[in-house]
């Protein structure tokens, strides 16, 4: 069943197209072989991230729906395109950091690479123009863009997330050093962990080496971007070769 009619689009961001469907409440969300770093200042097009994006997250998303986690996710349609429940996106992106490392380092001078005694959850306003600057809970109770129930359960989400993902990785020989989540609403009401799980959204530091096998690859011209997105995948996917 992999004849889904693609509509309208109805959205381009960095990394993902959004078309409309038949059915109104669900999107295909189609991933894009361009990258961006630093808000969009660095950006280069790799032939084939968008298939392991879509892959990974896929599969990531998968696991995660096994698990009892509410998801817009509803299948991989085919390499680069996804089904998903239409939602409208809380304005916040949630940051949990396991490790200490990119902008909290930065931000606070704490000590690069540091385990934290426990999970730390950020939140960040979505918005460009300004930089995505970090918020506090009480900016988003304020201004609207979340409320008290929805931030308790958006946090409750991300520290499950984080423990569900540490058990998938952990045995793959992969840290996971910090990821980035977003949330929306469904037409029903319904909360629901959104866009994507992937080496853009995730730090992924190899356990034995701790080499990145993420975009920082791509932030920090390291090289071998594509080969560490790969690595993930066959990770994932059990792959051998
Ligand atoms: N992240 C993301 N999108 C953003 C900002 C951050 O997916 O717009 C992810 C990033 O890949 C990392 C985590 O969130 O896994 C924490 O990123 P950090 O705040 O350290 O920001 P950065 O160093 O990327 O500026």
């Amino acid at each position: 069943m992999n004849e889904v009619t693609k509509h309208e689009m109805i959205y381009e961001g960095k990394a993902k197209r959004l078309y409309t469907t038949d059915d109104p409440n669900v999107v295909l969300i189609e991933y894009k072989d361009s990258f961006t770093a630093f808000n969009g200042e660095k950006r280069a097009e790799m032939s084939g991230k968008g298939r392991l994006n879509n892959l990974i997250s896929s599969k990531i998303f998968e696991y995660l729906a096994g698990n009892g986690i509410p998801l817009h996710f509803i299948r991989r349609v085919d390499d680069l395109r996804q089904l998903a429940s239409k939602v409208s996106i809380f304005p916040i992106e949630v940051v949990l950091r396991n490790i200490t490392t990119g902008s909290i380092v930065k931000r606070l001078g704490v000590t690069e690479g540091a385990r934290l005694p426990r999970p730390l959850i950020e939140f960040y306003y979505k918005d460009d123009a300004l930089g995505d600057p970090i918020i506090t809970e009480d900016h988003a109770l304020i201004f609207g863009w979340a409320a008290e129930d929805d931030l308790s359960i958006i946090k409750k989400i991300t520290l499950d997330v984080n423990s569900l993902l540490e058990k998938l990785f952990t045995p793959l020989g992969t840290v996971l050093v910090d990821f980035k989540l977003e949330f929306g609403r469904d037409s029903g009401g319904r909360l629901l962990l959104a866009d994507e799980i992937s080496p853009d959204t995730c730090r992924f530091w190899d356990s034995s080496t701790g080499d990145r096998l993420d975009k920082d690859r791509f932030r920090r011209d390291l090289g071998g971007v594509m080969d560490a997105y790969e690595e993930i995948w066959k990770r994932l996917s059990g792959r051998s070769d």
